[in-house]
């Protein structure tokens, strides 16, 4: 069994990154196996529910595959009982085992392809860029924090990485280079969660209060964890205090958030904020160009242009689509065109015989009624959100086959009630109503 259970911890961390598996798996401990159920030991409350909420299937699959049978995982504290049940436990108190030279360095890098002279500026994304030239410029005198906000692969982690690559090469008036952190909301928790673990919270302050930039992506990740909001507000307001540059990500504005404490949501509001818009096809067409250019493939108008129509926003997705149409071109030997691209992408467009999805219906309410996805899946509930998401919920109902529940979930959580309220609403409004009948049709229509 120790053997398994080494394959088991290996496998996890293989599975996971070992990244992930030094910050959360490490300090945890098998507690007790049996036939049936599995029991992790973890330090503390707020650990376990992070890995409830994050790794319980993940280690359900493993343990299955590794042991041949599946087992009911749960996640202990130090003391707490385990149910008399596991009488026939075979015990193996062991720790999940050392990975040895492959887990992760400390700080997460810069990718070196995100600077500026990459990015390609178009009106949806202007005003986010030259705020973020200006804090690259002048950092900890123009906008600070910079609060970077938008939708899935609008650019939001390329723009603020690209000012930290500016920043890098830059001195501080005491002459040394400045001093930079980058990371994930997601990481500072994990890394606040070890610090108090190991009782290294000093050593955690003083590694980010002392620094001359703090970039935070994806703040949103913040929201509902309070202990790391209230560790965040110190830094933040230490380093503000120190007139050191701030830049946050989210893909929503502070407001949105929910939960998030007071006090941080008005130092957010009190620097800048801007947004990263859905690109337009020109932009979607530039970028593909840039790209194409700078990695010297050969992309023909109309393939660009399938490529930028399909495409709706994200554009991750619109450089994955390239990539998968170059790769295809070169194993063919050919250049590409559009038959190819077509081929290349077979699967991955929506088209008209695979199902639609939720997220493809809120993007779509979202463009028509002029507001954000985020604004969906928010708690706001003012009308001129509130009607496009109710919309939204029975397009949902009509146009998938999820339940109620499982439409409340996509749009931030909601309650099924609620669901059930917003598709009513909206079937009695086009009853009364020829005119908006006809809109809920054009909808169904043209959502794909
Ligand atoms: P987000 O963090 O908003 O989800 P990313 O910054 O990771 O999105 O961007 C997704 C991908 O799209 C990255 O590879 C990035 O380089 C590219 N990208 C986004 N915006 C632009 C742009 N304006 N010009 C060039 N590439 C872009
Ligand atoms: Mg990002």
């Amino acid at each position: 069994m120790p053997d398994s259970w080494t394959s088991v911890s290996k496998r996890l961390a293989r599975r996971i990154g070992p990244k992930s598996y030094r910050d959360w798996f490490e300090p945890t401990k098998l507690r007790s196996l049996t036939e049936s159920e599995l029991h992790v030991e973890v330090p503390n409350s707020l650990f376990r529910e992070w890995m409830e909420r994050h790794y319980t299937g993940t280690l359900e699959e493993v343990v299955a595959e590794v042991l041949g049978s599946p087992r009911r995982i749960s996640f202990v504290l130090p003391g707490e009982g385990v149910e008399p049940s596991e009488a026939r436990e075979v015990p193996q108190p062991e720790a999940f085992a050392e990975l040895g030279d492959d887990v992760a360095p400390e700080m997460p890098k810069l990718d070196e392809r995100y600077t500026f002279e990459t990015f390609v500026v178009g009106s949806c994304n202007q005003f986010a860029h030259a705020a973020a030239r200006a804090v690259a410029d002048a950092p900890g005198k123009s906008y600070n924090p910079l609060y970077l906000y938008g939708g899935v692969g609008l650019g939001k982690t390329h723009l603020m990485q690209a000012i930290g690559r500016a920043l890098m090469s830059r001195r501080s008036p005491r002459g040394d280079y400045l001093r930079m952190a980058y990371i994930s909301a997601e990481r500072f928790m994990c890394e606040m969660i070890n610090a108090i673990r190991w009782k290294r919270q000093h050593d955690f302050r003083v590694r980010y209060r002392n620094i001359d930039c703090l970039l935070v992506d994806d703040i949103q990740f913040l929201e509902g964890k309070e202990a790391t909001q209230e560790e965040f507000f110190h830094t933040f307001r230490s380093l503000y205090e120190d007139r050191k540059q701030i830049v946050l990500t989210s893909d929503c504005a502070p407001r949105e958030i929910a939960t998030l404490e007071e006090r941080l949501r008005s130092r957010f509001e009190c620097g800048l904020i801007a947004d990263l818009q859905a690109p337009d096809l020109e932009t979607k067409l530039a970028i593909l160009r840039r790209k194409a250019e700078m990695e010297n493939a050969v992309l023909p108008d109309d393939v660009a242009l399938f490529i930028a129509s399909r495409v709706r926003t994200n554009i991750r997705e619109l450089e994955g689509c390239l990539n998968r149409i170059e790769a295809l071109a070169s194993l063919r030997g050919r250049d590409p065109d559009l038959e190819l691209a077509k081929e290349a992408t077979r699967g991955i467009f929506p088209d008209d015989s695979k199902p639609v999805t939720v997220e493809a219906i809120q993007r779509y309410v979202a463009h028509y009624y002029n507001v954000t996805v985020s604004e969906l899946k928010a708690k706001n509930n003012a009308r001129a959100v509130s009607f496009p998401r109710q919309v939204a919920m029975y397009l949902a109902k009509k146009m998938t086959k999820s339940s109620y529940p499982e439409i409340g979930k996509r749009f931030g959580g909601k309650h099924h009630s609620t669901v059930i309220h917003s598709v009513n609403k909206i079937s009695a409004e086009a009853s009364k109503s020829d005119e908006f009948n006809v809109l809920l049709n054009r909808f169904m229509d043209e959502i794909h």
